[in-house]
């Protein structure tokens, strides 16, 4: 990829920068699993959004770095393979999580039809696996979204 950077955060060369438009750049770092977004400085209003919908294991981590980018774990979410995000009582004690998908049982199925939904997958939450925070790629690599 070429588009990794050094990331300002924990200083590993995993930060991968994705421009969104000409004024908003995404930061998802594979070091740390923190991500930035130019876009959500501190008096933002999109921040501010951020802050009534976030967690507050979120809110906690959060963090500000030299350049006054906010930086806040990050969730990922993938239908079809699993999540994975921060998961615990407060920032000194919190882990990643990772949980697998499984194909949706067809019985649910029916019934997320009836309600007029169509899903593929669930999240299968019996396979919740905890991985230490230097521990992100292992976390991804649990649910198959990075190769082993
Ligand atoms: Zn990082």
């Amino acid at each position: 990829m070429d588009n990794l950077i050094t990331c300002d955060r924990c200083g590993s060369d995993a930060c991968y920068v994705q421009e969104v438009n000409e004024n908003v750049k995404l930061h998802f770092c594979y070091g740390c699993g923190f991500q930035a977004n130019t876009a959500m400085t501190r008096d933002s209003e999109f921040l501010q959004q951020q802050m009534e919908v976030l967690p507050e294991l979120y809110k906690e981590l959060m963090g500000e770095d030299e350049n006054g980018l906010i930086w806040m774990p990050s969730v990922v979410n993938i239908p079809d393979k699993g999540m994975v995000f921060a998961d615990g009582p407060n920032s000194q004690k919190w882990a990643w999580a990772g949980v697998k998908a499984i194909p949706m049982p067809e019985e649910e199925k029916a019934k997320f039809k009836e309600k007029g939904k169509e899903y593929d997958y669930k999240m299968d939450m019996t396979t919740l696996t905890h991985f230490s925070e230097r521990d992100f790629i292992e976390a991804l690599s649990y649910i198959g979204v990075l190769p082993e």
